[in-house]
Formats: structure tokens, C-alpha cells, sequence
């Protein structure tokens, strides 16, 4: 199984979920929120083989921590992967919206120059902006639009520019979140959590909680749960080596 967006160093005990991720074989791609947050997570997953961590900072940080890109531009030549990063625009961060619009351009500028990475991507409230900034910046990468909450219409150009999905449990759980999936083509979709952010029935999702979100493409694709499983083994394999 996948998790392709979870923040691993932010668990409680997070030696303990690695553990637990390398016991059950889990690829996970463990986002970071802050360039400083990368050398102790970059040190956590140190010895799990399917564990790879991603250089980012988060839109909610972006006024408080652009001081970091610095560190972010000298770190960027260490991983192929890159966020969690993006836009929010949701009221409360629209105050600090050119923070947030100063440090996306930014980090798509260091992907364009460093040859294009795998970017995971947050666009809550504000994907026609991402989808804008992503025109803007070819050759940045292959774009993960994570936990994608849009309109079917963002959601339709998203998938014209050959961006990629990841989905968890919390958002196969609704009606709006299952439909917008059904949307998503199938050989672009990856499974997450967003770990420990996202929640359960008021418990924090652990990785291999994507096994709720597993059975919940099974039923909606109609296909068996090892079908789901081979066809998302499969996307992994085509996004990680076709860049
Ligand atoms: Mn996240």
C-alpha cells in the first residue's frame, strides 16, 4: 500500500509509525511543512528502503517561515520530492496572501531550474490560483494535487494539464469527495492520509489507515480490492520513473 502524502514527524511517537510503516511494507512519502523540518525527518526514515521524504513549506507557514527558502534552495539537489507546498485560501490565510503567492512562485522557480521534481500540493480554496501558478511554471514537475476539495470544472482542467491525485479515507468518506474522484482518470491516482492532520471519527489517521481508502476506490471503480492495489502499484511506478 501507498501513502503518498503524511507528515511522519509530526505523530506523537514517530519512530514508532515508522516502525510500523517498514512492518507492513508501506510506501510513504513523508511531506515536511518547514525546509528546517528536513534534516530530523530526513533522519527518521533513514533506514526504511520505501520511505522517501519531501523538501517543503506549507501556504500556512509561508509568512512566518519565507525566511527559510534559503535553506529550501540549498536543500532542493537532495530529494526528487517537494512539499507539502502550494496555496490556501481560505479566509484567515487570504491575510497573508502574498507571502503565500512570493514563496509558491519561489519554489516552483528552484523545481523549473533544478530540472522539474515530484511536488505534492495543497489547493484548499484556492486551485484555479495553483493551477495558475503551474502554467506559469513549466517544466516545475509532475504536480500531486493532495486531498483535492475543487470544483468539477478546476478538477477537469487539472486533469488537461496532466496533474495527478492523491486521495485519502477522510475525503472518500462524503458524497462531494467521492464524486470529484470519480472524475480523477485512474492511472493518475495515488492513495495518502495526511496523517496525523486528517481524522477518522475524531481519531487521527495513521498510513496505513489507506487501506479505508483502498476499499473505498474498490467500490467506487467496481474492481476487487487487489485490483485497486496493482493498478496504484502501478502509478507509483510510472510517476517515479517517468521524471
Ligand atoms: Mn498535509
Amino acid at each position: 500500500m501507498i501513502d503518498f502524502h503524511c507528515h511522519l514527524e509530526l505523530f506523537p511517537d514517530p519512530p514508532r509509525v515508522v516502525a510500523e510503516c517498514v512492518r507492513q511494507g508501506l510506501y510513504v512519502l513523508s511531506v515536511t511543512t518547514t525546509p528546517s523540518a528536513w534534516a530530523g525527518s530526513a533522519a527518521l526514515v533513514a533506514d526504511a528502503k520505501r520511505i522517501r521524504v519531501a523538501l517543503g513549506l506549507h501556504p500556512q507557514l509561508a509568512r512566518e517561515r519565507r525566511l527559510e527558502l534559503p535553506l529550501f534552495d540549498r536543500l532542493l539537489a537532495e530529494t526528487r520530492y517537494v512539499g507539502e507546498i502550494g496555496l490556501d485560501g481560505t479566509p484567515e490565510l487570504r491575510t497573508y496572501w502574498m507571502d503565500q503567492t512570493y514563496v509558491f512562485d519561489h519554489i516552483l522557480s528552484a523545481c523549473q531550474a533544478a530540472g522539474g521534481k515530484i511536488m505534492t500540493v495543497h489547493s484548499r480554496r484556492a486551485v484555479t490560483d495553483v493551477l495558475d501558478c503551474l502554467e506559469a511554471h513549466q517544466g516545475a514537475g509532475v504536480p500531486v494535487l493532495h486531498w483535492y476539495s475543487g470544483s468539477q470544472r478546476e478538477l477537469a482542467r487539472a486533469v488537461g494539464m496532466g496533474c495527478w491525485f492523491s486521495v485519502g479515507p477522510a475525503m472518500l468518506v462524503g458524497e462531494k469527495g467521492r464524486k470529484l474522484v470519480a472524475k480523477m482518470p485512474q492511472d493518475r491516482v495515488l492513495t495518502e492520509t495526511d496523517g496525523p492532520f486528517a481524522a477518522l471519527n475524531g481519531q487521527s489517521v495513521f498510513p496505513w489507515d489507506v487501506a479505508k481508502a483502498v476499499v473505498a476506490l474498490a467500490d467506487l471503480w467496481a474492481i476487487d480490492r487487489g485490483h485497486v492495489e496493482t493498478l496504484l502499484q502501478d502509478n507509483l511506478r510510472r510517476l517515479t520513473t517517468s521524471t
